[in-house]
């Protein structure tokens, strides 16, 4: 059976944090679905169409990679694509402590789907799309801070 995983976030936008996620995980998977979710009730600094083409630019090359979007659960939306696993990433105590439960509860849903977690390496725990957003709210230079060549700043 080919090990399939979603990768559920707002990418808004995708940054190198995210970007090192990815690329832990790929010799693990057969292959990665870059799930963005969408929730009618929040709004986005970049629209899903700038999100999905960025994602879609900065792995073209990749044919383990797919970029999709959702709306509802991730459990179901994992069930659609019959994906196994969920990747996401720590940061910090944090990131552990909103993560587990939400991983629990994935769990208890299905009984199937097993979150993978990844820790962000030391260099890129600092690194979150919030702040990004709020740099570039005023003006400021954000290439640092996402992959190269990230197609829409
Ligand atoms: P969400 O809105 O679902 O939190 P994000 O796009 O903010 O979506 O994050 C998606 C996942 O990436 C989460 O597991 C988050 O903890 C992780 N993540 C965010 N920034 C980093 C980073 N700098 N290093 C490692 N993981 C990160």
């Amino acid at each position: 059976m080919k090990k399939i995983a979603v990768f559920p976030g707002s990418f808004d936008p995708f940054t190198l944090g995210h970007y090192a996620i990815v690329n832990k995980a790929l010799p693990l998977f057969d292959s990665i679905i870059l799930a963005i979710g969408v929730n009618s009730s929040k709004t986005y600094f970049f629209p899903l169409q700038k999100r999905m083409e960025a994602l879609q630019t900065l792995f073209k090359n990749n044919l383990k990679i797919k970029v999709e979007n959702y709306e509802g659960l991730t459990v179901n939306f994992c069930q659609k694509v019959k994906a196994q696993f969920i990747l996401r990433g720590l940061r910090t105590a944090a990131d552990f402590e909103f993560e587990r439960t939400i991983a629990n509860m994935n769990f208890e849903m299905n009984n199937t789907i097993e979150t993978v977690f990844f820790i962000a390496e030391p260099k890129h725990s600092g690194i979150s799309s919030t702040v990004v957003r709020e740099i570039l709210k005023h003006k400021g230079n954000v290439t640092k801070f996402l992959p190269k060549n990230y197609p829409i700043i």
